[in-house]
């Protein structure tokens, strides 16, 4: 079953058409590209990994920025496309490509100083994408060392333990829910369901404007530790749209709340 999921996974990724929308998707690829560029000191002669590199785009942004040598993985069959569009750029001399899940390849070197990857999906976590990079984190990337944990004020879906002096601590996830007060933003979803370890997320259209919903988005922080020009974008219903827009949650009954109140346990939620 693993296997099977596996491949209508990386065979959803082969085509252009997915690798187009998220290349379109400026906010997310020119937040990329403008913390690799603003801050060449982090990349100067680094040896870095591009976990599931897609069309390469990110593995190009970083050789550009200065990085001695990048390695780029992907299971995809996208990665032939790669390879084309990183030797129109020259940047064959740079950047090796592999075909492979990373967590059955093995790298031409042993260890990395940087680890990029683009592994946001839906809702933050739909694809399990996550566990691809922290297992590459904790197999090739040099000082590992000690966990930190994220220190951000608001009530996280997830945040990962991750090691200093790595980029990927720049990729500071930081998922959570808002409730709206009084009026339910008119936010785009997709329709889809989609199921995978033991996650069932439903997205929904409003089908009226004074439906309740809990609206889940996330903000992404190019900012730890490493790199003195800080970027950072939100996926929120204010900011501009994004391709993973909002996840719907609607509710069955309303649930009273104000401006700026958080839930103070998920069983609020269910009362
Ligand atoms: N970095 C590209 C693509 C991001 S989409 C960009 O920013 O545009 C995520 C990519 O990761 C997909 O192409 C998918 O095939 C690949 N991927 C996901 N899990 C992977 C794994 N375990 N091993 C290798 N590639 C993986």
């Amino acid at each position: 079953l693993r296997e099977d999921e596996d491949d209508a996974y990386f065979s959803s990724y082969g085509h252009y058409g997915i690798h187009q929308e998220m290349l379109k998707d400026k906010v997310r690829t020119e937040s990329y590209r403008d913390f690799m560029y603003r801050n060449p000191e982090v990349f100067k002669d680094k040896v870095v990994l591009d976990v599931g590199c897609g069309t390469g785009i990110l593995s190009m942004f970083a050789a550009r920025a200065g990085a001695a040598k990048v390695i780029a993985v992907d299971q995809s069959e996208i990665i032939y496309q790669a390879m084309d569009i990183v030797r129109a750029n020259q940047l064959e001399d740079k950047i090796t490509l592999i075909k492979g899940r990373i967590e059955d390849i093995s790298l031409p070197v042993e260890k990395v100083d940087i680890i990029i990857s683009e592994w946001m999906g839906y809702f933050l976590l739909f694809e399990s994408m996550l566990d691809s990079v922290l297992y590459a984190r904790d197999l090739y990337l040099a000082d590992g060392g000690s966990a930190h944990k994220s220190d951000t004020g608001r009530p996280p879906v997830s945040s990962p333990a991750l090691p200093p002096g790595s980029w990927f601590r720049c990729v500071d996830p930081v998922g959570f829910m808002r409730v709206p007060a009084g009026e339910v933003p008119s936010v785009d979803t997709s329709v889809g369901e989609c199921s995978n370890t033991g996650t069932r997320l439903k997205q929904q259209r409003l089908s009226k404007r004074d439906d309740q919903a809990i609206v889940g988005y996330f903000d992404i922080f190019f900012d730890k530790g490493c790199g003195e020009n800080k970027v950072s974008f939100s996926t929120g219903p204010k900011d501009t749209k994004t391709h993973w827009k909002q996840t719907l949650f609607l509710l069955e009954s309303p649930l009273p709340v104000q401006a700026g109140q958080y839930p103070r346990h998920h069983t609020d939620l269910l009362n």
